[in-house]
């Protein structure tokens, strides 16, 4: 997926180059065939319908005129507050046929200013083009002639239109990248299989996964200033402190700004570290979609940690009392969690007890009707 970043947000692939010169192609065709013997103006709307503009008087293939205006708001003094007023209009229209383009026409509160302008202004026919249309926002009356396409009531960006001032350069049209995206915690005790999982779900839904154990403990092997920090807590099986974790955590979310979503396993361990984490999330329009608990019960989870310190040679999961400490950091900070979780409704938890996919039917039984 194509995903693009404009100020403080994410904005992914909605219509492509080729759709949209189909949508021009085929309004060009319609008004040909309509207004062939009448040398229309068409006017544009600035600023976002100079790409289309240009784009779709390519293609028309009769005489015509042409024209760009823009609305102003000014605030008058009457109680009807905000005024549209027409800047740019040379011509002389009386008697003319005129042709409005637009980029888009939402609630047609514009379209409704046109139609009063240009109706006073004694026009011969008066029609209205736009290239894009969400039917679900318009409130209006008004027949719309010619309309390119008709899109669900979503922010759109790109092809002439912008966000903030960005965006209108982009030859297609992008849309706010919320939608779709599944973000997971995968939460439980060390041990738990939230790894394990991870590895499955991750294929499966084409997710990223962040484990900020792992993230750590490849800094210890490399050496860094981080790894060298962390190392002093995690071989204790303490909690690295908050502000490291959090900083890098989010480091590792902006490596990935193309990600379908994210499961981020072993994060956050803390109260403070999940509210840092809505608050970035919710600055790059993106949400926690669930948190699911892998459960079992500690004995097990001690005899699986020992035997996975038997191989993966990590010292914190060599010693019972290391693992016990962890625990115990479990239940005092990140115990809480659930019940933060829970509070947004978004808290599962699934038996971690059975076969490897035994317990990923488990999660993807959960994560499906998310
Ligand atoms: P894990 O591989 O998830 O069991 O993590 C191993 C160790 O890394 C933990 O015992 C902590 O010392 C440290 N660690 C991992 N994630 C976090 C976190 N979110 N907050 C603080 N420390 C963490």
């Amino acid at each position: 997926m194509q995903v693009i970043k404009l100020h403080d947000k994410y904005f992914k692939k909605f219509i492509s180059e080729a759709q949209i010169q189909e949508a021009v192609a085929r309004m060009a065709t319609e008004m040909a065939v309509d207004l062939k013997e009448e040398q229309p103006i068409f006017i544009g709307i600035l600023n976002g319908v100079f790409m289309f503009f240009a784009d779709f008087m390519k293609k028309y293939p009769y005489p015509c005129e042409m024209s760009f205006i823009k609305l102003a708001s000014y605030h008058g003094t009457s109680s009807s507050g905000n005024i549209k007023e027409l800047i740019g209009l040379s011509q002389d229209i009386e008697g003319r046929t005129v042709v409005v383009l637009e980029d888009i026409i939402d609630t047609g509160n514009t379209l409704d200013e046109l139609h009063k302008i240009f109706t006073a202004k004694k026009v011969k026919q008066f029609k209205i083009g736009t290239l894009f249309f969400k039917p679900e926002a318009y409130t209006k009356q008004y027949n719309i002639d010619y309309i390119g396409m008709e899109i669900p009531n979503e922010f759109i960006v790109g092809y002439g239109l912008d966000y903030d001032e960005l965006g209108r350069n982009l030859p297609e049209v992008y849309q706010l990248h919320t939608h779709n995206m599944i973000n997971l915690i995968l939460f439980g005790k060390p041990g738990a299989g939230k790894g394990t999982q991870a590895n499955f779900l991750k294929e499966k839904y084409n997710l990223v996964h962040i484990s900020t154990g792992d993230v750590f403990r490849y800094n210890i092997k490399n050496g860094t200033d981080l790894g060298v920090l962390a190392k002093s807590y995690i071989d204790k099986g303490d909690l690295v402190p908050d502000e490291v974790t959090i900083n890098m955590l989010q480091a590792e979310v902006e490596k990935n700004t193309e990600a379908n979503g994210f499961i981020f396993d072993g994060f956050p361990r803390t109260t403070a570290q999940a509210e840092a984490l809505d608050s970035y999330l919710a600055s790059k329009n993106m949400i926690i979609s669930g948190t699911i608990a892998l459960e079992a019960d500690d004995e097990i989870l001690i005899k699986r940690l020992l035997e996975r310190g038997k191989v993966s040679g990590r010292a914190d999961d060599q010693d019972e009392s290391k693992i016990r400490n962890r625990f115990d950091e479990y239940n005092q900070k990140t115990a809480p969690l659930i019940n933060y979780y829970e509070n947004q409704n978004k808290f599962y938890s699934v038996n971690g007890i059975g076969t490897i996919e035994e317990i990923t039917g488990r999660l993807s039984a959960v994560i499906d009707e998310l």
